[in-house]
């Protein structure tokens, strides 16, 4: 059985920090404010897969008020919700990425961000999707104010 699941994220802009995506830091004026280190795409996904087995979300496994998670590295959120998804009888098969924001252009960084992906979910290079987007000047993305993500992964499970 093929079970899907679909995850969201945003972070707001804020300056002095790095702008990490996907695991991938990327040359920007500004990074994302966070708990964590605001990996939007990192929790976007791990939204995705915990929703594909309807293991609940991010929040609720990683407590952004549990100081274990203060700067925590998203990627590896990412490889153990993947843990949790194996442990209840799910394999992720794969997933579908789109990232919106005005600045910086992403479309460079989308392979090596796809290939991350990739890594900690266990799956080949043609498996994940990494799509990048503007949102034409409308609203708070189109006014710089933060970036958004929209995540599709599907689970094969017994
Ligand atoms: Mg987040």
């Amino acid at each position: 059985m093929i079970r899907v699941g679909i995850g969201y994220d945003s972070h707001r802009f804020a300056e002095g920090r790095p702008l990490i995506l996907g695991g991938v830091t990327i040359p920007h004026a500004a990074g994302l404010a966070g708990h964590s280190d605001a990996d939007a795409v990192a929790h976007a996904v791990t939204d995705a897969l915990l929703g594909a087995m309807a293991l609940g979300d991010i929040g609720r496994h990683f407590p952004d008020t549990d100081p274990r998670w203060q700067g925590a590295d998203s990627m590896e959120l990412l490889r153990e919700a993947c843990r949790l998804v194996t442990a209840h009888g799910g394999r992720p098969q794969q997933v579908d990425v789109t990232v919106i924001t005005e600045q910086p252009k992403l479309a460079v960084h989308a392979a090596g961000i796809a290939a991350n992906l990739a890594a900690a979910l266990g799956v080949g290079a043609g498996a994940v999707s990494v799509k990048a987007k503007t949102n034409e000047g409308m609203g708070w993305i189109g006014r710089g104010e933060g970036v958004a993500v929209i995540a599709v992964a599907t689970v094969e499970a017994s």
